[in-house]
């Protein structure tokens, strides 16, 4: 039978439950909160897209494997299973174990950069920029120009614009730290990268004689566009499409609490033996022993069975259509949004939404209360709020898009709750013009984001 529906496919043999509220109750939530969602406990959202990092649903097989982890200071067996999965996946033979992709960053990072070395991507995802930048370096994006234009449709918005990077390699001779494909790219709205892309971005590295590394959380979800998008590439397993790409780079780095399918972990794969000793050191002394690097054995175990499961045809089908599902859905309401809709997210374009409310009112943050207060959905403002900048006399420069990012955890929710999140979208635009902008009345030095509070405007 052909069918429309998109069935999850599992079962659901563990239930956590949902604490429903009303309209009334969040409205005081909000207010408690200081209209900001990242003070809101999480007992008092109904459904949480704030991000898909660390929140996946873990398999039965995933949580009896935790209870095999072995928990050995040294020489753990269930290191030993997951070396022995990213080795295989990525061909590299040094595998160097963190507890989360950011430690793995600033070991890489930390040892590569320093001031004067330029580092460039095709978008840095911000605790890469972060780390490159702590260190002293400068972090260059360089997305293709449609990457940058929301509404145009675009096969692989995600890649890079080889003919900048060549550009840049040799303006930057002598002085480039590393070249990072971020694949999908998330800041670009969790674009895929094609193959041949990558392939022209590591024959330009070898030409200048650079360092190419994969940012390759996403790796297994962009390997379902690049099957299902690039010409001649049908016939491949999306396992083999992730390993072609991972044989081009000579690293990678991995947050496992994207496609590892685990709550917490990450790692670095490198090649050069040289490069892996240095990192090793750092290991050593920031993370923890080579065989454990912050994970619990029991962590590793899940780690090295989430990265066999997230290649899964079937599992991958339905987590990239069950995302376009929701864009589909609140495109058809009419609810402007980022397009082609990526493998992890959904991005509403709020500035459109709110065209009444001028940037300096933040409407991001607007969509980002009304999506609380009438549904109980969470997610997150990427616009002003996040990276508008101050100037001199006090005034904001806002940011060039004003978006908000709903991210779909891994295997938690069902259809019917996405059915849920659209229907609160129908109302979100029956009540627009009704919606006012917002002031922060008290806000931290850096990322604000986390901390600001606000306050509607009347
Ligand atoms: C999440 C993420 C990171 C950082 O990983 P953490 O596990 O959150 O420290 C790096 N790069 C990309 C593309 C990410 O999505």
């Amino acid at each position: 039978m052909k069918h429309r529906t998109i069935i999850e496919p599992f079962r659901i043999k563990s239930v956590e439950p949902i604490g429903l509220s009303t309209e009334e109750e969040r409205a005081e939530h909000l207010i408690n909160a200081h209209y900001n969602p990242f003070l809101l406990h999480s007992r008092d959202v109904i459904i949480d897209l704030m991000t898909d990092s660390g929140t996946s649903a873990m398999s039965a097989h995933q949580w009896a494997g935790m209870m095999e982890g072995d928990e050995a200071y040294a020489g753990s067996r269930s290191w030993e299973r997951m070396e022995q999965e990213v080795r295989d996946l990525t061909g590299m033979p040094h595998i160097l174990p963190a507890h989360q992709g950011r430690a793995a960053e600033r070991i890489i990072y930390g040892h590569l950069g320093r001031p004067g070395k330029v580092f460039i991507s095709n978008t840095h995802f911000d605790t890469t920029r972060a780390n490159i930048e702590f260190s002293g370096a400068m972090a260059i994006d360089i997305p293709i120009a449609e990457g940058k234009d929301t509404a145009l449709q675009h096969p692989f918005k995600g890649n890079m614009d080889v003919a900048a990077l060549d550009q840049l390699l040799k303006e930057h001779k002598g002085h480039v730290g590393a070249v990072i494909l971020t694949v999908t790219n998330n800041s670009g709205g969790g674009q895929p990268v094609s193959l041949a892309n990558a392939e022209g971005v590591a024959s330009i590295c070898r030409k200048h004689d650079v360092l190419f590394l994969l940012d390759c959380c996403r790796i297994a979800e962009n390997s379902w566009f690049v099957k299902h998008r690039e010409p001649g590439m049908e016939g491949s397993t999306y396992r083999q499409i992730a390993q072609r790409m991972f044989a081009l780079a000579d690293g990678a780095v991995m947050s496992a609490k994207k496609d590892a399918l685990v709550n917490m972990g990450g790692f670095l794969a490198l090649r050069d033996e040289v490069l892996a000793d240095a990192c090793t050191n750092l290991l050593i002394i920031t993370e923890g022993f080579t065989t454990y690097g912050g994970l619990s054995g029991r962590d590793m175990e899940a780690i090295a069975i989430g990265l066999r499961e997230v290649f899964d045809p079937h599992y991958l089908d339905y987590r990239i259509k069950s995302t376009t599902y929701l864009g589909r859905k609140l495109h058809e309401l009419g609810v402007p949004l980022m397009r082609p809709i990526g493998g992890h997210a959904v991005y509403i374009d709020a500035k459109k939404l709110y065209a009444h409310i001028p940037p300096h009112q933040y409407p991001g943050q607007a969509l980002v209360c009304e999506l609380y207060r009438l549904g109980g959905i969470r997610s997150v403002e990427i616009g002003s709020v996040m990276f508008g900048k101050y100037v001199a006399d006090g005034s904001l420069i806002p940011s060039a898009m004003e978006l908000v990012r709903l991210a779909i955890p891994r295997r938690v929710y069902t259809q019917s709750h996405i059915e849920y999140v659209a229907e609160a979208f129908e109302e979100v635009l029956r009540q627009r013009d009704r919606v006012r902008g917002y002031r922060i009345v008290k806000e931290p030095k850096f990322l604000r984001h986390f901390t600001a509070h606000f306050e509607p405007i009347v």
